[in-house]
């Protein structure tokens, strides 16, 4: 039944309503992920499907919250950052010592990584997005893992493993959760129309 504007209003407020349960559904299945992942001692390869989800669920959820981050192909470029970095663990695997940061994981898991491709982003116009899409993810990677296991050579080269409690992890998502279902539910601006 149409209304007096069209007819398409009650359709995109349900709409907008089920984008907005989306965060909240995203948060639900990270706080199970996180469960089954401290529930038991799991094979590597089960560690690792369990937890890229999540980091792709952190970075996610700051893409919804924070506004023009959305913008493409930036979002790609962090959702990419946000796992890619765990490939720097296969190295770890083969030649532990030499690669291998305070705290267990691999120095390259610091927030050098993150200058460096701020840096390569600064330096190379023509692939500006890209490298600052994997800056950031990097860093949403950090943020997870800073509270996760066994800490982050955040610092490196300096000594020491920096960690978070866990809890303060969840505070975070849920600040980002509450943020990222508001911006969904504003309205959006409506186009064609010109104020004098
Ligand atoms: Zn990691």
């Amino acid at each position: 039944m149409p209304d007096d504007r069209g007819g398409v209003r009650p359709w995109r407020a349900r709409l907008s309503w089920a984008r907005a349960v989306l965060p909240v559904a995203a948060l639900a299945v990270l706080a199970v992920l996180d469960v089954v992942q401290e529930s038991r001692r799991w094979p590597i390869l089960v560690t690792g499907l369990l937890d890229e989800p999540a980091h792709l669920i952190t970075a996610g959820l700051v893409l919804a919250a924070v506004p023009l981050a959305g913008t493409w192909p930036f979002p790609a470029w962090v959702l990419a950052g946000a796992v890619a970095i765990d490939l720097d663990h296969v190295p770890l695997y083969l030649w532990h010592d030499a690669v291998s940061g305070d705290g267990g994981r691999p120095v390259t898991h610091s927030l050098l990584t993150v200058l460096v491709l701020l840096a390569a982003a600064a330096a190379v116009r023509r692939h500006r997005i890209p490298l600052a899409g994997l800056a950031c993810g990097v860093a949403l990677h950090l943020l997870r893992d800073l509270a996760t296991g066994p800490g982050v050579p955040l610092l490196w080269p300096l000594p020491g493993a920096a960690q978070v409690p866990y809890l303060l992890y969840a505070a975070v998502l849920g600040g980002l959760t509450l943020a990222a279902v508001a911006r969904l539910l504003r309205p959006a601006p409506r186009s064609g129309v010109t104020r004098p």
